[in-house]
């Protein structure tokens, strides 16, 4: 559904992912794992072409969406890019709290989304706010919608999260380390979440994280990368059973 060729990303003089490629396969969660400073974040933000807001910059390589709609992201216009922005691919970033507006009501938030890219307005936008909600199995999701974000455990403002990226039923879902900074029951809960989200709904998953744990847990296929170029790829059974780079084994032994 996906596919990133040759891909580099500066910031300013400084070169953070030296070409890298990867495919995303309609229906598979594909793992892009690596430490502090391979280059992962910079790579989704490349996707979503929020790259030029954080200062970088693409330099060079394709990325693609394939379907039914093929579309060179790399070469969109800047008006071209809401319709791709949630519409086809979607993000949910580490701390929720930065990307939702405190002082805005969860359901009017959502009910934004929904206008925005689904042209629902009124009770229509309110009763499908309701049922994304629901469909994140928020407890109460109809009481919810009138509570402010501050007033939600971080497990439930990350399920709001989710449920506002997956509004549009994207093709591509981007999760980056989006169960981090919770804690380790939650973190289980929402990558379950995610896993039976991704059956139901059949959009392929790129879950970026620096923990093999997870990456057993949640993907079909991982890529592993080191400061900005990739060392090894391979379906996640094969990879734990016989890693082949010498970069994947260190992780493997630092790993719990
Ligand atoms: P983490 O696990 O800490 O999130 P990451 O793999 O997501 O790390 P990136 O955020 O993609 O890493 O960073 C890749 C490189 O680009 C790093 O060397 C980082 O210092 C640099 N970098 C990231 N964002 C910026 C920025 N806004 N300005 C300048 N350099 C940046
Ligand atoms: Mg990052």
């Amino acid at each position: 559904v996906m596919s990133v060729r040759d891909l580099r990303v500066a910031f300013g003089a400084t070169e953070a992912v030296h070409g890298l490629s990867f495919d995303i396969h309609r229906g598979e969660t594909l793992a892009l794992v690596g430490e502090s400073g391979s280059g992962k974040s910079a790579t989704a933000l490349s996707i979503l072409r929020l790259i030029e807001r954080e200062g970088g910059q693409i330099t060079g390589g394709t990325i693609r969406l394939g379907g039914t709609r093929p579309a060179n992201i790399t070469s969109l216009r800047a008006s071209e890019l809401r319709a791709l922005r949630g519409d086809r691919v979607a993000m949910v970033f580490q701390e929720p709290m930065t990307s939702l507006n405190p002082v805005m009501t969860i359901g009017a938030q959502i009910c934004e989304t929904l206008s925005l890219h689904r042209g629902l307005h009124g009770a229509a936008a309110r009763e499908a706010a309701r049922a994304a909600l629901e469909r994140v199995k928020v407890p109460e999701p109809a009481q919810r919608l009138n509570q402010y974000p501050h007033e939600l455990s971080g497990g439930l403002r990350q399920r709001v999260m989710i449920a506002m990226a997956l509004t549009c039923e994207p093709e591509v879902l981007i999760a980056d380390e989006p169960t981090t900074a919770l804690d380790v029951t939650t973190q289980a809960e929402i990558l379950r979440l995610i896993a039976s989200l991704q059956r139901e709904m059949g959009m392929a998953v790129l879950f970026i994280t620096h923990d093999l744990g997870v990456v057993s847990e949640i993907a079909d296929r991982v890529v592993v990368l080191k400061d900005g170029l990739k060392v090894e790829e391979g379906f996640t059974a094969d990879l734990f059973a016989s890693p082949r780079a010498d970069y994947t084994k260190e992780l493997m032994a630092a790993s719990p």
